[in-house]
């Protein structure tokens, strides 16, 4: 058993059985694909194309409209239909470009191998991932090429390839790691060359022996000159949020309110590195992901690899839809994804899972007054006090909720979790943050 944790954090069912056996295969490819315009965090794109244009697979249709965003490609070849708002899982509709798939595929001319890793320079690598549209693929959706580019001042040493997946139910990484073992690593000495560092771990958490041993083998076929370790961690959620990793595998604290890059480290996810070897191996910009589509109110699981666009529909169609007792459907894990009132919504970059729970995973206890047991602060990977913080914001106390540190609250959800009372202290705390960064912007 490994040692290697962080301080707080809680043991929730895990429920990964569901589909951590099943191999990737590809989805179906749409008839027709809606593909967001917003879908990292930061700027959303402007349309490229327009009605009635033909568009081949991996062709840009939309511009970044600033350095903090990321192009977006086509996931198939055909006619654009329709540009126009659609639903998009953060709530309101978003423009879109709709897309007619022909079943063709018909190649963009710019998907072609380049340079070799070896070949290429660090500011090559770095616009490689820029040009591609790669976005942090766990979920968080920060464009990979600002991460690439820190101030002159600060020296990356260490970049960490996160294959925690603590999340509940999701598997995608880890069926990426036994799948593509040989593109993370190749991926992650590119994210090494690009920043300088001389230092590259991949932490992956003791419920996936098998990963752990997949990586271990890779890395002692392809780290080369590179100085790459596997580190194994306990289990224990949220494992694979940045701070809590970066603690786990090197001992570093990142301060309050403070990026990784502080204390000289750079997080990637491990489908992150797997999209950036593909972009500088094939030219492939990032039109599709590895999604999970899991939980118990699916009848026959899977790991899919998705293209952009797609209907959450089609997914949990394709994997022969939903059981009688289907309560709820979530885009991403239980503790961190966005709940959905409508399956008509497309798989995004930052799609990890589409999670459906039933009945018995979905119980609406009522809420009951703070009984002070104060389980919420000691779960609490940050050291916050989520009872004061959630109450403040309960009662419109914004100031009161960011003295004591409402930003810092990362929404994993574990106070929540952990609450006897059944408080929504998450909630709580993620409005307080809504209105503070709100009054801040002004
Ligand atoms: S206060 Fe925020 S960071 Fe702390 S446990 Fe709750 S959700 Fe997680
Ligand atoms: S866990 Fe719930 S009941 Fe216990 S101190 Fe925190 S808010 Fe109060």
């Amino acid at each position: 058993m490994s040692e290697r944790t962080f301080v707080g954090g809680i043991h929730p069912g895990y429920f990964k059985d569901y589909s951590s056996g099943k191999p990737i295969t590809s989805a179906r490819a749409p008839a027709q694909v809606i593909i967001s315009l917003h879908q990292n965090i930061g700027a959303p794109c402007d349309p490229v194309v327009q009605v009635g244009d033909e568009v081949k697979m991996g062709q840009k249709i939309g511009e970044p409209k600033g350095f903090v965003s990321a192009p977006i490609f086509a996931s198939v070849s055909g006619k654009v239909t329709k540009i126009e708002p659609f639903n998009h899982p953060l709530g309101n509709p978003v423009l879109a470009v709709f897309i007619e798939n022909d079943g063709q595929d018909t190649p963009d001319e710019g998907m072609k191998p380049g340079k070799t890793l070896e070949e290429l320079s660090a500011e090559e690598i770095k616009k490689i991932a820029k040009d591609a549209g790669l976005v942090g693929l766990g979920g968080a959706t920060f464009p990979t090429h600002v991460k690439l580019s820190p101030p002159p001042e600060i020296k990356i040493d260490t970049v960490i390839i996160n294959g925690a997946e603590c999340e509940p139910f999701l598997t995608a990484d880890h069926r990426q790691m036994l799948e593509q073992s040989d593109d993370i690593v190749y991926g992650l000495k590119a994210f090494m060359k690009a920043l300088g560092a001389t230092k590259g771990i991949i932490g992956i958490e003791d419920n996936k022996f098998d990963a752990v041993e997949s990586m271990k083998k890779a890395v002692a076929e392809g780290k080369g000159d590179y100085d790459i370790e596997v580190h194994t961690l306990h289990t224990k959620y949220p494992q694979g949020a940045e701070k809590m990793l970066i603690k786990a595998t090197t001992g570093r604290e990142v301060p309050p309110g403070a990026l990784p890059m502080a204390v000289n480290v750079v997080n990637q996810n491990s489908g992150t590195a797997v999209a950036l070897a593909e972009a500088i191996k094939l030219g492939k910009p990032l039109y599709e992901r590895v999604v999970t589509i899991t939980g118990p109110g699916i009848k026959e699981p899977a790991n899919l690899l998705v293209r952009n666009g797609t209907l959450v529909k089609d997914l949990i169609e394709q994997c022969g839809g939903m059981t009688d007792d289907a309560r709820k459907l979530i885009l991403g894990g239980p503790m961190m994804g966005l709940a959905q009132p409508t399956d008509e919504v497309p798989a995004l970059k930052g799609t990890s899972g589409v999670l459906v729970l039933t009945e018995e995973f979905v119980k609406d206890l009522p809420i009951s007054p703070c009984i002070k047991c104060g389980k919420c602060l000691d779960v609490c990977p940050m050291s916050l006090m989520p009872n004061f913080i959630g109450s403040a914001s309960e009662k419109n106390m914004i100031d009161l909720a960011e003295k004591y540190g409402a930003m810092d609250c990362f929404e994993c959800g574990c106070c929540t979790y952990t609450c006897p009372a059944k408080r929504p202290l998450v909630q709580w705390i993620r409005i307080a943050k809504g209105e503070i960064g709100a009054r801040r912007k002004k």
